[in-house]
């Protein structure tokens, strides 16, 4: 058995998610027998906590169970040990004790989106690809193109035109070549999908989703970590494409597996989507296992803003397998989270994380989260990016003369 023995000498494999047929590691993201996704398959080495505990302070640390064969190609901007911040003001004001915001606005290009473009990149390196892309939402294409960029590899953002303008000043810096797409995310994502594979072309969400989606599992290893190998209760998820969900559920389940963490199956996830594109949400509450996608995504949450999400059906299920929920909220809800946690914690987060704020609280509304449960809420991106919908609700400063009486008389 040749590719037995192949899958034996590599660290990792690929595996049909829906008929469990096994591949060897392979530009490769589709089953040829059923056309299901691949999903990494890994031989772990024996892992304790100590593993980790001394090395650096990125997502990199947990190389062990991160799909690249050699440490070379690792390309590293610095992403990854965000802080998981107690949110003692927030909880008291929502009535939780043991409220923990973990904190990606932070990262080097200001999402988490580092995360699976980081270990996608890595790969095209390892593969030896010549150029590489993504479709995007926004936060996608800055974090490809400066990973790109740190790999010396040419970089192709194919994003909506109508996204932030900050993302795309971003992604421009970084030297990417910006396909401003006339239409919505999925017409982006299915032109991209075509040029990758014309092309050859690493298309990191698309045809190197299988590795680009094992970055978004350090979301729970370092959370895990930061929790000293506790398992929370409830974590909240904003949910786009929901790959990041998917992602964050195996992260926990491989510690599970590594013996690292016990009782993975007693947490609870909540998935967040904005309305007017929240095509999950609409299956979860009509119990449908299908998703019907939105044809023309109107929200606030850019970086949500996908109208059929290719992990959708995969999010239902996990939803189910960890007895969670999904909910919505609107622009105006959106925006009002954004402030309430810019002012009891000092965080500015994009309209996504204000999606999972404002879901956070409905679900503690709603009674659905005990008042002391662990609780992690996930914080996916930075209010800088998206300052033009935000503005929306702030009043303007009104400029004033610079005399001292007439400032006096407004600061009280
Ligand atoms: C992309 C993105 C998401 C959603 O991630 P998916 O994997 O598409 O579900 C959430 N928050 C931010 C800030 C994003 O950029
Ligand atoms: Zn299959």
């Amino acid at each position: 058995m040749l590719l037995k023995e192949k899958l034996i000498l590599t660290r990792t494999s690929l595996q049909c998610r829906e008929c469990k047929k096994d591949y060897d590691t392979a530009f490769k993201y589709v089953c040829d027998e059923c056309f299901g996704p691949l999903d990494v398959k890994y031989n772990f080495p024996k892992i304790t906590k100590d593993t980790f505990s001394n090395r650096e302070h990125t997502y990199w640390r947990y190389f062990e169970l991160l799909p690249i064969e050699n440490r070379s190609n690792i390309v590293s901007i610095g992403a990854g040990m965000t802080p998981l911040i107690k949110a003692d003001n927030l909880g008291k004001k929502l009535g939780l004790n043991n409220l923990y915001i973990k904190n990606d606005s932070v990262n080097p290009t200001f999402s988490f989106k580092d995360r699976p473009a980081g270990v996608a990149i890595s790969k095209a390196k390892e593969f030896g690809l010549s150029s590489v892309g993504c479709a995007s939402t926004g936060n996608l294409a800055s974090a490809t193109a400066a990973h790109a960029a740190k790999a010396g590899l040419p970089c192709h953002v194919f994003a909506p035109s109508d996204i932030e303008m900050a993302k795309i000043a971003q992604a421009l810096s970084y030297g990417a070549n910006y396909i401003a797409v006339d239409g919505t995310y999925d017409d982006a994502n299915r032109i991209a999908a075509q040029i990758g594979d014309s092309k050859g072309m690493g298309i990191v969400n698309i045809n190197m989703r299988s590795h680009y989606v094992e970055g978004s599992k350090t979301f729970a290893f370092e959370v895990a970590e930061q929790l000293d190998w506790q398992v929370p209760d409830q974590v909240i998820v904003p949910v786009g494409s929901g790959a990041m969900l998917n992602a964050i559920c195996k992260g926990f389940e491989e510690l599970g597996t590594v013996s690292l963490l016990d009782n993975v199956s007693n947490m609870h996830i909540i998935a967040a989507q904005p309305h007017g594109c929240a095509p999950i949400v609409d299956a979860f509450k009509k119990n449908s296992k299908e998703v019907i996608p939105v044809e023309n995504p109107d929200t606030v949450a850019k970086s949500l803003a996908i109208g059929d999400p290719g992990d959708g059906r995969y999010v239902l299920k996990r939803l189910a397998q960890y007895s969670g929920f999904a909910e919505e909220c609107n622009n105006k809800e959106i925006l009002d989270a954004i402030l309430l946690l810019a002012h009891t914690e000092g965080i500015f987060t994009e309209p996504a994380g204000g999606v999972s704020i404002s879901v956070l609280q409905k679900m503690v509304e709603q009674g659905k989260i005990d008042k002391n449960d662990k609780v992690v809420c996930y914080v996916t991106g930075n209010g800088l990016k998206a300052t033009e919908s935000i503005m929306e609700v702030l009043e303007k400063p009104k400029v004033m003369k610079a005399d001292i009486a007439e400032i006096s008389a407004v600061v009280n």
